[in-house]
């Protein structure tokens, strides 16, 4: 019999997940399975404006990665990952720990743009890392529910992309539900809301935006935070109670500290078998990854959810010897955008939609990929 392979999954993103409960299943023979994760409980990312909202609650939009591990009879290291040694197989851990493998994925997820910004750390809630935003947003509202109804709550929400629209939104709802008048700003530094996105959904989103008396701020973006201000690039101070911090994925830094090919943001470089470029014992999935084939493959996780059976069949034909299968990117995806108030946006192929039904529709998927994991 050969001997045991270490076979290590870093993170519990959208594709980890999926790989855990097929090996709950089906166990890679003569292999130790190895997860780690910064935190044990994954939050699913598209239901959390719906948890703003205030149509979830935290319970309904977490994944238990503990209880996925223990089914796959996986050793769980709760431990945020800082480093990779490629040539010696190593995985180093912020509590100096070190973790070998034989073959290791990462799922690690991205962190935001601009965190560099001055004062941004101190006083903005950044989107990410996602169950913190949870939980600082939980403690806004909580801290102004107590606070003078009369007082209008002025939320100022920087990054125009299809997060920061979902949680002006969500927020303006929230606070409206609560009896607060709010006063909503998106800042965006481009001509545009949604870049990317196709100028039908766009015209919808506007409309509804205008309508629930959101502002929209454009070709301007934020140069410095102060406690309840922000400086723009025009020279105009704008006055907040809480600053969201929305400027799209951005590459956590462990890969370039261990000298990997990344791209200009800092995602790992990755083949179509969703190896690493220079190294075939390590892959890469999810928004830490970009694809070399298709670099502008937008960060969703929807992909990220894709890329899982391509994932598990490969690490389970890496340790048998045998083919790898090649994942290439879907077109275009079906978007969903929740407006807070039990309506959705959506749209595909520059075709879209709105309504009661396509929110159902948006609960409806997400609620069945999270059940998947209970
Ligand atoms: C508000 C908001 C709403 C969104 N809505 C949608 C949507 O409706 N549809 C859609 O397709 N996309 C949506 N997105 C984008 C989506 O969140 C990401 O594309 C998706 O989460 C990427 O999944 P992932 O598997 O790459 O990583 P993640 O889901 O971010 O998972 C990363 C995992 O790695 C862990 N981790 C991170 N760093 C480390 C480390 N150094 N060491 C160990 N563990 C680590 C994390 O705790 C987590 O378990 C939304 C994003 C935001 C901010």
């Amino acid at each position: 019999m050969s001997a045991v392979r270490e076979v290590v999954l870093v993170g519990g993103g959208h594709t980890h997940i999926q790989t855990l409960r097929s090996f709950a299943q089906k166990p890679p023979e003569n292999s130790k399975i190895s997860v780690i994760v910064d935190v044990p409980l994954a939050v699913y990312s598209g239901m959390v404006p719906g948890f703003i909202s205030g149509q979830y609650s935290k319970e309904e939009i977490v994944i238990d990665v503990c209880r996925l591990a223990q089914r796959a009879n996986a050793r769980l290291v709760i431990a945020r990952v800082v480093r990779i040694d490629p040539e010696n197989q190593k995985i180093f851990l912020e509590n100096n720990e070190e973790i070998s493998y034989d073959v290791a994925s990462f799922d690690i997820g991205s962190t935001v743009a601009g965190l560099e910004v001055s004062g941004v750390k101190e006083y903005a809630v950044p989107t990410r890392p996602i169950g913190k935003l949870c939980h600082q947003i939980e403690e806004v509202i909580e801290k102004e529910s107590h606070g003078n109804i009369q007082d209008s709550v002025s939320i100022l929400v920087v990054g125009g992309g299809a997060g920061g629209v979902e949680l002006s939104f969500t927020l303006e709802n929230r606070f409206a539900s609560l009896g607060f008048p709010t006063d909503v700003t998106v800042i965006e530094k481009s001509e545009e809301l949604l870049l990317g996105y196709s100028a039908s959904i766009r015209k919808r989103i506007l409309s509804h935006v205008k309508r629930r008396g959101i502002s929209i701020k454009r070709n301007l973006e934020v140069c410095e935070v102060l406690e309840d201000s922000v400086v723009l690039n025009n020279g105009q101070n704008l006055d907040f109670d809480l600053l969201i911090w929305v400027t799209g994925p951005w590459g956590q830094m462990v890969f370039k500290e261990s000298g990997l090919a990344t791209d200009r943001r800092g995602f790992v470089l990755t083949r179509s078998t969703l190896q690493f470029e220079e190294y075939d014992n390590l892959f890469g999935v999810g928004d830490c990854a970009t694809l070399a084939e298709a670099p502008s493959t937008p960060k969703a996780g929807v992909y990220a959810v894709r890329q899982g059976p391509y994932l598990t069949h490969n690490l389970y034909n890496w340790l048998e010897g045998s083919p790898l299968k090649n994942y290439h990117p879907q077109g275009d995806f079906l978007t969903l955008m929740n407006l807070g108030n039990g309506s959705a946006v959506g749209g595909k192929w520059g075709r879209s939609f709105e309504g009661r039904w396509a929110m159902k529709l948006k609960d409806r998927i997400d609620r069945k990929f999270v059940a998947n994991f209970i």
